[in-house]
């Protein structure tokens, strides 16, 4: 992504990496795949959302009563939007680690198409302006972080540069 602040301090050529690695999530079809497994996981949710809306096992467990005449349908979806995120939690990681992988690809290919030293400072600075910790933790960083830390891209880079 491009900030006015980030873009004020990159030199030309880091603007052309930075955006050689936006292009490359487009070239590799990072956005359409992102939406086809959103679309899925949306339809599979309101799929499990209908069928507990029959169920009694759903209101018992989470000990509400619901109306035996009139419609449940409010208190499903409440109840369902307060217990989804625990087991969001579990899926955490999966997106976590796709986004990464998403990442790498992103990088080499704008290591394929610009200089990689370039892509390499401008990660410099995005780093120093975000002021991120540069060594976080691994357990945490596989399980939250959305982007690979700046050592291992670096390292990846520095190996295309190679
Ligand atoms: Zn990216």
């Amino acid at each position: 992504m491009f900030f006015d602040t980030l873009l004020a301090r990159l030199s030309g050529s880091e603007i052309e990496a930075v955006l050689a690695h936006e292009l490359g999530h487009f070239k590799r079809r990072h956005v359409l795949k992102l939406m086809i497994v959103m679309f899925g996981i949306s339809l599979a949710l309101l799929a499990l959302l209908g069928w507990l809306v029959q169920t009694t096992w759903f209101y018992e467990g989470l000990g509400v009563r619901p109306s035996l005449v009139g419609s449940n349908n409010g208190l499903t979806l409440v109840l369902f939007m307060l217990v989804l995120p625990v087991f969001m939690f579990f899926v955490t990681p999966l997106g976590s680690l796709t986004s990464r992988k998403n990442e790498f690809e992103a990088d080499a290919f704008a290591a394929s198409q610009t200089d990689p030293k370039d892509l390499v400072n401008a990660l410099v600075k995005l780093y120093e302006d975000n002021a991120s910790t540069l060594t976080p933790d691994p357990l945490y960083t596989a399980f939250y972080y959305s982007h690979p830390p700046a050592s291992q891209r670096i390292d990846q880079l520095m190996q295309h540069a190679a």
